[in-house]
């Protein structure tokens, strides 16, 4: 049993839970960040998480090149609100997204730029989710001349799209952009060149050990393009999206990839019994049954979908229908 799951676990043991076994449709995936947070295990235990998150102030400069503005919108999902950072060491700076849409936010940052006599040259979007863009419409109306520097992976109209490897500069700071899709379809991440640093956006966060993300293959692909990329540029600090400085990216980009390998290695042991010849088609729930006890259902309902929904794509497992029941088989 993981940790996470053995803190799950002790959680659960006081209460009773609803069930959540839906696969995740494809359709689905693609609306809004995942709603099985709303689970009343899962909220205590991101409550218990973020009690224990270590305090970040509202500015903090990072570096001579990055200085990280608060969105001002802590929460369960959000752990000490979402990070959107100030790049370059001129006086025109990149903003790398815009939270959630709080005015505590863009008050924070107007009243630093204005201190430091600075302006925004361009913004970057790492993804579409309302977190990292919510503050758009209010940096727009408070920065007009910022509405034709907006850039998104998939552009929303008037913004610009953003091409895996292109750069972006400011005043001799470079940020190159690595497509990491898989927490979102349009997720990137952005290489800061000259001090060998890396924006993970919310692929990999400052807190925690792992995300419901909407398509786990290209997720854990994504993964490995970063791991690369930190390896090719030596990098080893990461900024996230939410939480601290990450100090050690490599070794936090290896744990979380192999906490998704282990889940989906579980997952397909739980479909070989003792005879590895026969073969069980099983529900979702034999399944959580089977690696972790039938009450961790609603705990770990969402992640075994993922995995299966990722296995069934590569076309390692089967899915038959039958009347109410849906069975998971082995290919
Ligand atoms: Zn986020």
């Amino acid at each position: 049993m993981d940790p996470t799951f053995q803190f799950q676990h002790y959680l659960l043991k006081s209460q009773s839970l609803g069930i959540y076994l839906d696969i995740q449709s494809r359709s689905t995936r693609n609306m809004s960040p995942p709603k099985v947070w709303t689970q009343p295990g899962w909220q205590e235990y991101l409550s218990a998480r973020n009690a224990g998150l270590p305090y970040l102030p509202a500015v903090a400069k990072l570096s001579t090149e990055v200085v990280r503005i608060l969105g001002g919108n802590p929460g369960n999902m959000q752990l000490q609100g979402t990070n959107t950072y100030l790049v370059g060491s001129g006086q025109k700076r990149i903003l790398i997204d815009t939270g959630q849409g709080c005015p505590i936010w863009l008050t924070t940052l107007v009243n630093y730029l204005d201190q430091h006599q600075l302006s925004i040259s361009q913004v970057l979007l790492t993804h579409w989710h309302t977190d990292h863009t919510g503050g758009l419409p209010a940096l727009l109306a408070q920065y007009p001349h910022l509405v034709a520097a907006v850039h998104k992976a998939h552009p929303d109209r008037g913004q610009h799209s953003i091409r895996d490897g292109q750069t972006f500069t400011a005043q001799g700071t470079t940020l190159r952009a690595l497509f990491t899709p898989g927490h979102s379809q349009d997720h990137m991440c952005f290489i800061l060149e000259e001090s060998g640093a890396m924006f993970t956006g919310d692929n990999v966060l400052g807190h925690g050990g792992s995300v419901v993300v909407e398509d786990l293959g290209p997720y854990m692909k994504s993964l490995q393009v970063m791991t690369q990329g930190v390896r090719n540029e030596e990098i080893t600090v990461g900024y996230p999206g939410h939480g601290a400085v990450i100090d050690d990216l490599p070794a936090k980009l290896i744990v979380w990839s192999r906490h998704w390998e282990m889940r989906e290695k579980k997952v397909l042991s739980a479909f070989i019994g003792a005879n590895t010849k026969t073969r069980a088609s099983l529900t979702t729930r034999d399944i959580i049954a089977s690696l972790y006890g039938p009450e961790m259902e609603a705990m770990a309902g969402p992640f075994i979908s993922q995995v299966l929904s990722k296995l069934a794509d590569e076309g390692k497992v089967g899915l038959a229908v039958a009347g109410q029941e849906k069975k998971w088989f082995m290919l």
